[in-house]
């Protein structure tokens, strides 16, 4: 089988791409290692900026589509101090530009832009090789192949495509998020679904460690927990024994803060982070190029996902303005991509972005003492 633009992964890097190709006119394949859109939970809920983000949900041609999806007041934000005070209380006035949305509903609209037949389910790959004049063979775990013209990683992390520009692979960034979930949290869970409010919770403590939450659909409070710590530190035998070791490093917080972890619905997920250095760039490939984290994963930190979506949407702008010179598209896409992932969100402008420009002395502190703290 020969195809076009070949797409590897259908996150929401690659389903940008395929969109706003489509838009342009331009046929591509996406081929992902999941066997169907609902075969795992796509995780939670993204703030889809307007600076990066929500670009590509316009190039995509699809910001009604995306209004539709935004959950609505949970632009709302707090931050408190470990004993529960709090610093900023800001409410959901409809006017900020980081709507939030559920990760999957994100996804399947791009899906559901796409003509039917675009993403090849249960494609996973397991090799590419250079076939020379810029075209790529890839090979699928069943042992299938597709010769590509123009190969695009949008596979992640662990990208396959990414060793046939770079040997650098992702190392762990010494800081690890454990997740909760804490279901109908209005009635079943009241403390900790008050003290989260609206939206987003943030709570910075000392030593790396902060606790952050969502309201998510349906009175859900997801968590997120930072740790700073080495891997073989949070290698936890078993569920149980994981949420008593992780509340305990809380001792001292509010029991309403500490219930987050406590009060889990569901077993406790670690997930350690990783990163490719900052700055990671390579000689021009014909014929291959990165998109996201497959290109300039980082630990989280709010980017990752509007960036990937950005990538996206820029290299298919790109292809589209260079018709028949997919060399100048990727050169051109490329320069602007390494400068996007490698240049930091100043303090400033990421702090007046979250809670406007009223930002309490203190929180601006504590903001820079918590990016210091981080590895
Ligand atoms: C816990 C957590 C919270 C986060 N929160 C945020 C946030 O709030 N805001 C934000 O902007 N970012 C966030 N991020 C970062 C964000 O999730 C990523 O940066 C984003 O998903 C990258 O998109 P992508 O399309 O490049 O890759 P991915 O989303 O990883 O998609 C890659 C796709 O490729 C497929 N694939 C992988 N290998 C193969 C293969 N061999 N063959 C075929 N297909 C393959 C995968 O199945 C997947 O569908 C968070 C990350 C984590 C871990």
């Amino acid at each position: 089988m020969h195809t076009p633009v070949t797409i590897i992964g259908a996150g929401l890097g690659g389903l940008t791409l395929a969109r706003v190709l489509h838009v342009h006119g331009i046929p591509a394949t996406v081929h992902e290692a999941e066997p169907s859109p609902a075969a795992r939970a796509q995780g939670g809920m993204l703030d889809i900026h307007d600076y990066n983000g929500q670009l590509a949900v316009e190039a995509a041609g699809l910001m009604d589509e995306f209004r539709g999806i935004v959950l609505e007041g949970r632009q709302a934000m707090r931050v408190l101090r470990p004993d529960g005070t709090v610093l900023v209380d800001k409410a959901d006035d409809g006017t900020g530009g980081r709507p939030e949305a559920q990760r999957g509903e994100l996804r399947q609209m791009l899906l559901d832009s796409l003509p039917p037949g675009t993403v090849h389910w249960g494609h996973k790959v397991s090799g590419v090789r250079a076939l020379g004049s810029g075209r790529h063979e890839v090979t699928f775990a069943d042992g299938s192949t597709v010769v590509a013209d123009l190969l695009v990683g949008a596979d992640g992390a662990w990208s396959r495509v990414r060793p046939l520009l770079t040997d650098v692979t992702p190392e762990y960034a010494g800081t690890a998020f454990v997740e909760t979930y804490l279901f109908d949290a209005d009635t079943r869970h009241p403390a900790a679904a008050k003290v989260v409010g609206g939206g987003s919770l943030m709570v910075p403590g000392e030593d790396g460690k902060l606790i952050g939450a969502h309201r998510e659909k349906g009175d859900t409070l997801h968590t997120y927990v930072t740790l700073t710590e080495s891997l073989e530190s949070l290698d936890f035998p078993d569920p149980a024994t994981a949420i008593e070791r992780v509340a305990r490093k809380f001792d001292g917080w509010a029991p309403e803060l500490v219930a987050l972890i406590t009060e889990t619905d569901t077993a406790p997920v670690l997930r350690p982070h990783y990163g490719l250095p900052t700055g990671l760039r390579w000689d021009r490939i014909p014929g291959v190029t990165l998109v996201g984290d497959a290109a300039h994963l980082s630990p989280p930190d709010g980017e990752g996902a509007n960036q990937a979506m950005l990538d996206g949407a820029e290299l298919a702008k790109a292809l589209a303005a260079h018709p028949g010179d997919a060399e100048a598209a990727l050169t051109a896409y490329e320069q602007e991509m390494y400068v996007r992932a490698e240049t930091p969100i100043d303090d400033e402008f990421l702090l007046e972005s979250l809670f406007g420009d009223d930002v309490p002395q203190e929180l601006a502190a504590t903001f820079t003492a918590v990016r210091e703290d981080m590895p």
